[in-house]
């Protein structure tokens, strides 16, 4: 079973996406089109991104009964091993999804089954790289970070504190801008200052939406532009963002050409509807 390029420890859910007119704001009550089912959860999403762009991708993962085959059928259809995801007797997580005009995405996860993920030791171990998103606990997150030898890669989303003994075992950290903030635990500042100043034992990329994105190394800094696209779901970009970076990075790239990779890759994800129907294949990109 051994021989994974990449093995994702995450969330699995369906998707629940309504186009909205605009991000819906408290107490408010909104319109909006036909709803639609998909699959996702940032962990599926980051696998199906990691197997489309070639990569031997394993997923660590729990389902529920109801739903949870429609969700394994869509990473079979990938090639995706399933061996480290557990059927349990909670819901299957579920995300609401609503797109607004400009492709931005207001989302309500609803964990279920994503709270009892259990580490496969032995699979996260024999990854040469391993990917972690923050929608199971944090606990599985700490676990898995500590027992992989390949390269990790933390993705902390959705935001919440991340204690200084997860980040000493990451090797790429991964944070939008108000992730970043929370973790260095102010409103605002420079993001080059608090990025150096988390005490990640590698480089941090911050992902800056349709600004691109900015490398942070220990010695020097370097802003990536986005590619000039029409958006018009930015769901799961951020996914395939971090399932780049370390295609890029198991291939021998440095941190600022893999981020010019992943530029790419996220840049086809937006242009299209969707999480997981929305990623590239390696053969879409031409490369
Ligand atoms: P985000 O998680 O929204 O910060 O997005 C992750 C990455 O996706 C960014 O660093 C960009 O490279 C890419 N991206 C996001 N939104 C857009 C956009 N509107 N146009 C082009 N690229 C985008």
């Amino acid at each position: 079973m051994n021989n994974f390029d990449i093995v994702v420890v995450g969330s699995l859910n369906i998707d629940v996406t309504v186009d909205v007119p605009q991000a819906p704001s408290a107490g408010q009550t909104l319109l909006g089109g036909d709803s639609r089912r998909s699959g996702g959860g940032k962990g599926g999403n980051q696998a199906v991104a990691a197997a489309r762009l070639g990569r031997r991708t394993a997923m660590v993962g729990a389902v529920g009964a109801e739903d949870g085959e429609f969700l394994l059928n869509l990473l079979r259809e990938e090639k995706i091993d399933l061996s480290g995801v557990r059927p349990v007797s909670a819901p299957t997580g579920q995300a609401f999804v609503f797109v607004d005009t400009e492709g931005d995405s207001t989302i309500v996860v609803s964990p279920g089954a994503n709270d009892h993920v259990e580490v496969d030791r032995e699979l996260v171990a024999s990854a040469r790289a391993v990917l972690l998103q923050q929608e199971v606990p944090a606990a599985v997150i700490e676990e898995a970070a500590a027992v992989a030898d390949g390269f990790v890669v933390l993705n902390p989303a959705p935001a919440r504190p991340v204690p200084a003994s997860l980040l000493a075992n990451v090797d790429l950290l991964v944070p939008n801008r108000g992730e970043l903030l929370g973790l260095a635990g102010v409103d605002r500042g420079d993001l080059v200052q608090l990025a150096q100043g988390l005490g990640t034992r590698g480089p941090v990329v911050v992902t800056l939406g349709a600004q691109g994105s900015l490398v942070v190394e220990a010695e020097r800094s370097t802003r990536v532009p986005a590619e000039q696209v029409k958006a018009v779901d930015a769901t799961a970009a951020g996914d395939s963002f971090c399932a780049a970076l370390a295609d890029a990075i198991l291939d021998g790239a440095d941190v600022v050409e893999a981020a010019r990779w992943a530029t790419r890759v996220a840049a086809v994800t937006v242009t299209r509807p969707g999480a997981m129907a929305s990623l590239p294949t390696r053969a879409e990109l031409g490369s």
